[in-house]
């Protein structure tokens, strides 16, 4: 992959465990390493298709100067996931900060972190049957939205659907988004349990009544199975409300076990349903 490279910019700012490092500040080295596909750029000589490194540097520069971090952990960690949201055309970040004169009292060259971040895409469903339905799916559509580390590309229209499984209770409002996020599926998941919290959404029954439901469909094409998570979504591939929404977003999106577009996953589904 073709690379936007920028090393050891040099910032005076005020990271670091220790108060006087937070007074006082020091020297920070910053490299960023950007995958980003350079071909339109280089054929049309056209600063548009490329990413302006100068406005990269100054960014660095002022965020670094602007917060105060203990850990360059976090300074690498918020960086890259600011560039990577901010930046549409990065497809992965490599983030080093170096700290020449860190307070060891060891004559070291200096300590350097480098943290590695991709920009996921992934596709997510909504629900709500309880309540001002619409406004809990429109409020979610928004709380996602505001997340920093997601970026909200595509939302479906909404549907109302009849409830699924045997419980009874009022029509479903619907819809499935596109966004991407530099979460991996674990802390997507938390993030969205979060969100379904905050809007009052209690646990008492499964597949019960529930002011908001937000569930991850696909995480790029990736199969996730652990106690907490089944990616892609387990159940997919019976749901209407799915799959309806989805196709007008992702007809040609391939479920990664099943091999099927989601367009064929919802034909098969209405001809099971004829
Ligand atoms: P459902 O969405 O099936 O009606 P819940 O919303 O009550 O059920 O989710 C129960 C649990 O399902 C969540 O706490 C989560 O740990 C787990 N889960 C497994 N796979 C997924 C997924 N792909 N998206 C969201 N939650 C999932
Ligand atoms: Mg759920």
């Amino acid at each position: 992959m073709d690379q936007i490279i920028i090393q050891d910019m040099s910032i005076y700012a005020k990271h670091g465990v220790y108060m006087e490092e937070n007074i006082l500040g020091q020297q920070f080295l910053v490299s960023v390493y950007m995958d980003v596909d350079l071909s339109k750029a280089g054929q049309t000589d056209n600063l548009e298709h490329t990413i302006d490194y100068g406005k990269v540097c100054h960014f660095v520069t002022k965020y670094m100067q602007e917060h105060t971090f203990k850990l360059i952990e976090s300074a690498a960690e918020h960086l890259a996931e600011e560039l990577l949201m901010q930046y549409r055309q990065v497809k992965k970040i490599r983030i080093k900060v170096k700290k020449p004169w860190a307070p060891i009292g060891l004559p070291i060259k200096n300590v350097c972190v480098s943290v590695d971040r991709i920009r996921h895409t992934v596709y997510l469903s909504l629900g709500s049957n309880l309540g001002d339905r619409r406004a809990y799916v429109q409020k979610g559509v928004e709380e996602l939205n505001a997340l920093s580390s997601c970026r909200l590309c595509e939302v479906s229209d909404f549907i109302e659907t009849e409830p699924y499984g045997s419980v009874e209770q009022d029509n479903f409002i619907n819809c499935v988004l596109r966004l991407e996020t530099v979460l991996n599926p674990q802390q997507l998941l938390e993030k969205l349990h979060e969100i379904e919290d905050r809007s009052g959404r209690t646990r008492e029954i499964h597949w019960g009544p529930r002011t908001l439901d937000l569930d991850i469909l696909f995480y790029d094409h990736e199969v996730v199975n652990t106690p907490q998570l089944t990616i892609p979504h387990i159940d997919m591939q019976n749901r209407y409300f799915v799959l309806e929404p989805l196709r007008k977003i992702a007809p040609w999106y391939r479920h990664p076990l099943f091999h099927q577009t989601v367009q064929q996953m919802y034909e098969k589904l209405m001809e099971e349903h004829k």
